[in-house]
Formats: C-alpha cells, structure tokens, sequence
C-alpha cells in the first residue's frame, strides 16, 4: 500500500491550571476531532501529516468546549464514585480499611485509594456473572411465549456497548448490555423481550409493535423510562 502509518504522541494541556493529558492519534482521516474519555483525558485524533502549528491552534479554538466537557467527565466519576445502582438499587460506595472489594446487601466496599477505573473495572468484573445468570433467567422465563419463532434459543452474550441496550443478531446470538444490570428489573425485561421479539419482526414496524403490545403491554410507559435512564448509564 505505502501508505504512511499511524502514529499516537502525548502532550500535556493546561486546563484551569491543572496539568490534563492529551492524546494524539494520527491516522488516515480529513479532519481533526476532539473528545474527552471516561478519565477526563482528551483524546484527539489529526489527519495524517498534520502540521504541529494547526494542531496547537485547533486545540485552543476548542479550549472553551474542551474545559466545559471536561468539567462534566469529572463531575460524573465524582457521582459514580458516590453510589452504585444495581438493578435500580442505589448501593453507596465506601471506602473500606480491607484489601478487597466487596458488594454487600446495601453497599459497595472499595480499598482505599482506588479512583474512578478502578471501581469501575471490579465493578463490571463483578457484574458480569451476575448479569449472565439474570439475564438468562429473563430469556428462560420468555422462552416459552417467544419459542414458536425460532428452532432454539438464542445465545446469550453479555457485552460491554455504549450506544445500544441490545440486539439480537440472525447468527443467533442474543447480544446484551452489562450496563442493563444499572437498570431496574423492568426496564431490563422490556430490553430482553424487545430483542426477543426481532426473532420474528426484524424491524420496528408495526407487527413488532403488536407483538409488543401482546407480551408486555405497558411496554411503551417502560420505553419512555428506559429513554430517560438511558442517558445516564450509557
Ligand atoms: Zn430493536
């Protein structure tokens, strides 16, 4: 091909006197495009062979942007550093004089020290056994209404998604959100039934709306709720 490779540098910005990483990715694209991460880092990609001078300025006509989004990042590790919800359940997260991490009936227990990642990262480790039981739990429970639209069951896979909820693809695969476990266990039957019923409607037309309506049929008034939550887990 020849063609020139991509390449990642640091720099460091200085935002509101505070030192903030920047992370510049290199890569075959036309323009240049901001963001901040989960850790308040912000991550800009740069066309190819961009000249260091453009790339300086294009960060400081973006400064105001950049300080606005970053304040809400670290607004947002603040509160989930706060409490955990867990099937719709606020658990407060403690520091704990213990080495480990523990979930108990009404808390969430993390050493000291441990900073937004690192709760996240035990959380959804933690998370995740829990949520492939729960979750197919609500598939069994559905089979029985759903089972006359395939020959078996779809598979269960619990993935890590930022834009979706869930999807159900024709290979047959049930492909669900570990962030669904945030959600109260209504909103997470709504999702379950919802990719259950592309078994037999593979759009949003109005057969899967009808068939909606035959398995849940408040399922609208939890499609509002779930809007609403979704703009904070996902
Ligand atoms: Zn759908």
């Amino acid at each position: 091909m020849g063609a020139r490779k991509s390449y990642q540098q640091q720099m460091w910005l200085d935002i509101d006197g505070e030192s903030v990483k920047l992370l510049i990715s290199a890569m075959q694209r036309k323009s240049m495009r901001l963001q901040i991460n989960e850790q308040g880092e912000v991550d800009l990609r740069i066309p190819l062979g961009c000249a260091k001078n453009d790339v300086l300025a294009f960060v400081k006509a973006n400064e105001a942007w950049l300080k606005q989004q970053r304040a809400g990042a670290l607004q947002r590790q603040q509160q989930a550093l706060e409490s955990f919800s867990i099937l719709g359940k606020e658990y407060p997260i403690q520091t704990s004089a213990l080495d480990e991490f523990l979930v108990t009936d009404n808390q969430v227990w993390v050493p000291q020290g441990w900073n937004f990642s690192d709760v996240r990262d035990a959380m959804d480790k933690w998370l995740r056994p829990q949520a492939r039981a729960y979750f197919q739990q609500q598939i069994d429970h559905w089979w029985p209404f759903f089972s006359r639209f395939a020959k078996q069951q779809p598979t269960l896979r619990v993935k890590k998604m930022k834009t979706r909820w869930g999807s159900l693809s024709q290979r047959g695969y049930i492909n669900l959100n570990l962030g669904l476990m945030q959600l109260p266990p209504e909103l997470i039957e709504l999702v379950v039934v919802h990719e259950l019923c592309h078994l037999k409607h593979f759009d949003h037309g109005p057969g899967f709306k009808a068939l909606m309506s035959d398995a849940l049929p408040d399922w609208r008034q939890r499609e509002k709720t779930l809007q609403q939550a979704s703009a904070k887990v996902l």
